[in-house]
């Protein structure tokens, strides 16, 4: 089944992993701007990574049929560094016409402090300014429920932001429900340490509904499977749920979502 993974950060993967994300049906991946795991020294590396996203990752993905998108942003963690973060988000406009570009991202919070919520406001001025879409990290376990709460109190506090042009990930069973209603996309990440199975995904999309909810495997450097999705798929099957449900989950969801942005091109 044709499928979109709209969180994956292919920096870190190998081409050997685009090969057999085409060989599963991947057609299409969206990739956040995300930490590297060290913090980097200047708003010089992040330009550097900017091009990576734009120049030379869709490069890479075309080679086996897949359409490379991405998201640009400091992320939270880095965000703690206040005056780097000011400098990249005022070269982030050089890269917001780049063909590949779906808007500012993933923002959001790490450790819930006052400097991470304070490039969080910065980056969604960011957003409204140049009319992008955005795309939102929460943080991990026990950190999730204070700082998703937080996020969203900011979000609905911006009345000039389209709540449907946002897209809030790796929610859980405890954090979805204030994102669905109150108007946003949701995104299920399936990861093998922390966040969520695909068991605990189907769960949920039986529990909420498929409507403005998707999946992904934010497979990254560290322990994670970037074919997380057909996992899902396969597991959905399993319970017997139509065609029809599985491709709007994997496909049809996350092609509307990201149809709001002009890049977005495929299907
Ligand atoms: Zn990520």
């Amino acid at each position: 089944m044709d499928y979109i993974d709209p969180h994956l950060h292919m920096v870190s993967r190998t081409t050997d992993d685009y090969e057999t994300l085409a060989r599963m049906g991947c057609v299409a991946i969206s990739e956040p701007a995300f930490w590297a795991g060290f913090d980097r020294g200047s708003v010089e590396s992040f330009r550097d990574y900017f091009r990576q996203l734009t120049e030379f990752e869709p490069k890479r993905a075309a080679q086996y049929g897949i359409a490379h998108y991405t998201w640009l942003c400091i992320n939270a963690k880095e965000a703690e560094n206040i005056t780097l973060s000011r400098e990249v988000i005022a070269m982030i406009p050089e890269f917001l016409g780049a063909k590949n570009v779906l808007g500012i991202g993933e923002i959001g919070l790490n450790k819930n402090t006052r400097n991470e919520a304070t490039i969080f406001l910065e980056h969604l001025d960011l957003a409204v300014q140049y009319n992008q879409q955005i795309l939102i990290h929460t943080p991990h376990l026990e950190d999730k429920y204070q700082g998703t709460r937080m996020i969203l109190d900011m979000l609905i506090g911006d009345s000039r932001l389209d709540r449907s042009r946002v897209l809030v990930d790796h929610v859980e069973e405890h954090t979805i429900e204030h994102v669905l209603e109150n108007g946003f996309w949701a995104g299920m990440t399936l990861y093998p340490v922390s966040k969520c199975t695909p068991q605990r995904a189907a769960d949920m999309i039986e529990r909420f509904g498929p409507e403005r909810l998707m999946a992904n495997s934010a497979g990254d450097w560290g322990p994670s499977k970037p074919t997380a999705i057909p996992d899902l798929i396969m597991e959905l099957k399993k319970r017997g749920h139509s065609k029809e449900l599985i491709r709007k989950i994997v496909f049809e969801n996350p092609k509307q979502f990201f149809s709001q942005s002009k890049p977005f091109v495929h299907g």
